[in-house]
């Protein structure tokens, strides 16, 4: 059996290839893409060649937000079987840390998420191939498109524990980018009940309303202490929480300023890997400052928010394209014409 697959050869180089797919390991499955969701770690990776701070080694698989269905199972698979919907967790870890041992297995030192081989081919593809333990059910009532989110949600839903988000907290949400508006509805799911989203284009702030924004508030003009100073008026008060989702110092700085003294700055985007912000600020308020890396044991809960409809993140779908239009769906998502949100790509 052949795969066909989108590669990445260089910056802006992608290029369809196809290949026989290698024999299964027992521990592995074949699952057979349906949909695939291109988000700002792809994009980053083909106009900038890099995401974060790592820089991407070619050549490179792309795409790793995804639904499809098993296709077949090494021999010691038992969760899953052929015809099954599932989605797929990326991103293996070698499980023999201390970090893996403790569940902390996103921070894990030999994790494999960008740098690297594990997702060559991605999952822009029409076949694809991995370990069985990362492969997760999709219930019939969650949809293909929305299984497609899934691995953004979970991203949320880290963000969300780590915040320790719980009822009627209250929350500023910096960027209205996917992730900021995921955060928004996990964070309603989990209990908040006052949020504020900001952003620099108006478009996505009518959309943070359309999903549950009590308050917006546009950030094109000001310093963040003036804006920080409007967070609070809007909102009646400073906020408990911060969700940084705009990987900006300008949404860094914001969150340090209006966040209330004793409150939490989640920095959820990826900012340049150095940035100045005023963080003697945060200090004599004690802020904490919280790191978030990807997701851990978070695709069940993900996935039961969209299966008991706790979440809403049918309006995130913007685009549609087919397999073959791959590279229109990049460029017109890169250039965010007609405010693109997310790209679904059918295979
Ligand atoms: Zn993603
Ligand atoms: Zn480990």
């Amino acid at each position: 059996m052949e795969n066909t697959y989108v590669v990445l050869h260089g910056l802006k180089d992608l290029r369809l290839e196809t290949k026989p797919i290698p024999p299964l390991a027992d521990d592995d499955v074949l699952v057979r893409i349906k949909k695939v969701g291109l988000c700002g770690t792809d994009l980053s990776m083909v106009y900038k060649g890099r995401t974060g701070d790592l820089q991407v080694q070619y050549p490179t698989g792309v795409g790793h937000e995804v639904s499809a269905v098993v296709s077949q199972c090494g021999k010691n698979v038992t969760h899953v079987k052929t015809g099954d919907r599932v989605t797929v967790e990326p991103g293996s870890f070698c499980r023999q840390c201390d970090l893996c041992l403790a569940g902390k297995y996103n921070v894990c030192a030999k994790s494999s998420f960008h740098s690297d081989v594990a997702l060559y081919p991605g999952c822009l593809a029409r076949y694809f191939k991995y370990k069985a333990h990362l492969i997760h059910k999709l219930p019939d009532s969650v949809s293909d498109e929305e299984g497609a989110i899934v691995e953004p949600l979970a991203v949320a839903v880290h963000a969300c524990r780590r915040a320790e988000v719980s009822a009627g907290c209250s929350m500023l949400v910096t960027g209205a980018g996917p992730i900021g508006l995921l955060c928004l509805v996990t964070a309603k799911a989990f209990g908040a009940t006052n949020i504020l989203v900001t952003d620099i284009k108006d478009s996505r702030l009518a959309m943070a309303k359309r999903m549950g924004a009590d308050h917006t508030l546009l950030v094109t003009s000001g310093d963040a202490q003036s804006q920080a100073q409007q967070v609070q008026q809007i909102m009646g008060y400073q906020p408990d929480i911060t969700m940084e989702c705009s990987g900006t110092k300008e949404g860094l700085s914001l969150g340090i300023y209006a966040t209330k003294s004793r409150g939490k700055l989640v920095q959820v985007g990826l900012s340049a890997p150095e940035v100045t912000v005023p963080l003697v600020h945060a200090g004599v308020r004690e802020i904490d400052i919280i790191g978030v890396y990807r997701y851990l044991n978070c695709y069940p809960i993900a996935i039961n928010l969209l299966a008991k409809k706790l979440v809403d993140v049918k309006p995130l779908i913007t685009h549609r394209f087919n397999f073959e239009e791959f590279q229109k769906a990049f460029d017109m998502f890169y250039s965010a014409e007609d405010g693109a949100i997310k790209c679904m790509i059918s295979c």
